[in-house]
């Protein structure tokens, strides 16, 4: 394996025609990265029954499915956990992939999203059982979930299952690396233990990493003026052994073009470079009010359709940048066109489906009170 081949194509956030509704791929944008891509020899996607409101795995068929020969590309899909009720759902959200896909096999198969109350689900529903027939069925070559929760979920899952499966997808990025909450170290540490290999979601936490405060760009650039932020941190997680995917998720063809340069003159990160990020997280760690990666999940759970990582991307600019007007945006985009923030009723439906544990409801009032008692953008981290 090269480092090369570790670069793949994330299609949770894919190029859109209306940024307001997942649904609208630009498939003309879409269609060309992925010509850019597979000339440079990349060629795995990985998508999921759930991303873009299903319609990820629809333009996937036509950015690649109808336009490649099957065996020059790789696909890997992810039975939608939270959705399972029964048994027989693991074949119909199956069969049902495959037909958007419009393929006859999966070349890596996830049980997706293992955390504490979809993990119930999943055992109720004997999916990594159900997953572990596809492989030998060769409806799927290669099987395994991804993870957003404690590592200690994560050893009592591997315990159960590291026999029959060959790959954890989890989120791993230098600010996580020692986070308290997300355990990137402990999780990667726990994949290798157990002789798996492991892909990587959110090397960039959702952009979190790349679009940092001034003072902290500053830093990159005087440390080395000719790597972009996206570079250090796609290099983080590819030069760990036992990474053998890192995926990002590109919706414009100048991201593309600065990760493919990245993979195709690939350079192991270096212990000067290690330590620079290691203080670099620090940095950041402070400056985040909220540590969302805007990933989406809870806005469709929430009853109320209140626009969280919107409001979360706004407190944590009230942080940084507190002179750009957004209380503006907070007031007029947010309350007034869509949801007012205080309008959450506790009810608690979003918190399972966080993928970085964020108590929700809390840091909403946090939000509210930040914006609403005028000129307080400084309420202190959740
Ligand atoms: S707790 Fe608040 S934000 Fe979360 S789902 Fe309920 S109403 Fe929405
Ligand atoms: S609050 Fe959690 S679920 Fe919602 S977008 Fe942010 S990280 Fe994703």
């Amino acid at each position: 394996m090269t480092y090369k081949s570790k670069f793949g194509f994330g299609c949770m956030r894919l190029p859109q025609t209306d940024a307001e509704d997942p649904t609208k791929i630009d498939q003309e944008l879409f269609n060309e990265m992925v010509d850019l891509y597979m000339e440079h020899g990349f060629n795995y996607f990985d998508t999921s029954y759930a991303y873009h409101n299903g319609v990820s795995e629809v333009a996937l068929r036509k950015a690649v499915v109808e336009r490649y020969p099957r065996e020059s590309y790789k696909i890997c899909d992810k039975m939608p956990t939270w959705a399972l009720t029964s048994k027989e759902d693991n074949e119909k959200f199956v069969n049902e992939m495959l037909e958007r896909l419009g393929i006859d096999y999966f070349d890596v198969f996830f049980v997706h999203n293992i955390n504490t109350p979809w993990y119930k689900l999943a055992e109720n529903a004997d999916s990594f059982e159900y997953v572990k027939n596809m492989k030998e069925k060769g409806i799927a070559k290669k099987i395994g979930f991804s993870f957003h929760d404690h590592a200690e979920l994560l050893e009592e899952v591997l315990d159960k299952y590291a026999d029959i499966i060959d790959i954890v997808q989890i989120q791993l990025n230098y600010l996580d690396w020692e986070d308290p909450v997300i355990e990137s170290r402990k999780c990667y540490e726990l994949c290798v233990k157990h002789g798996l290999d492991v892909y990587v979601m959110e090397p960039l936490k959702g952009g979190l990493l790349v679009n940092a405060p001034d003072n902290i760009k500053k830093e990159f650039n005087e440390f080395s003026p000719n790597k972009s932020i996206a570079s250090f941190a796609l290099r983080f997680a590819a030069s760990l052994d036992n990474v053998k995917m890192v995926l990002s998720g590109m919706n414009q063809m100048d991201h593309l073009i600065d990760n493919i340069n990245t993979f195709e003159n690939f350079e192991v990160l270096s212990d000067e470079e290690n330590e620079f990020l290691k203080k670099m997280a620090e940095k950041l760690d402070e400056s985040v009010a909220v540590a969302c990666s805007e990933c989406g999940y809870c806005i469709d759970a929430c009853p109320e359709m209140i626009p969280i990582p919107e409001y979360f991307t706004l407190y944590n600019i009230s942080k940084n940048r507190p002179e750009e007007d957004i209380y503006k945006l907070y007031f007029d985009k947010l309350a007034d066109e869509k949801v007012p923030a205080d309008e959450c009723t506790y009810c608690g439906t979003c918190l399972e489906h966080c993928t970085q544990q964020i108590d929700i409801p809390e840091v909403l009032e946090k939000v509210c009170e930040n914006f609403e008692t005028g000129f307080s953008p400084y309420a202190g981290s959740p």
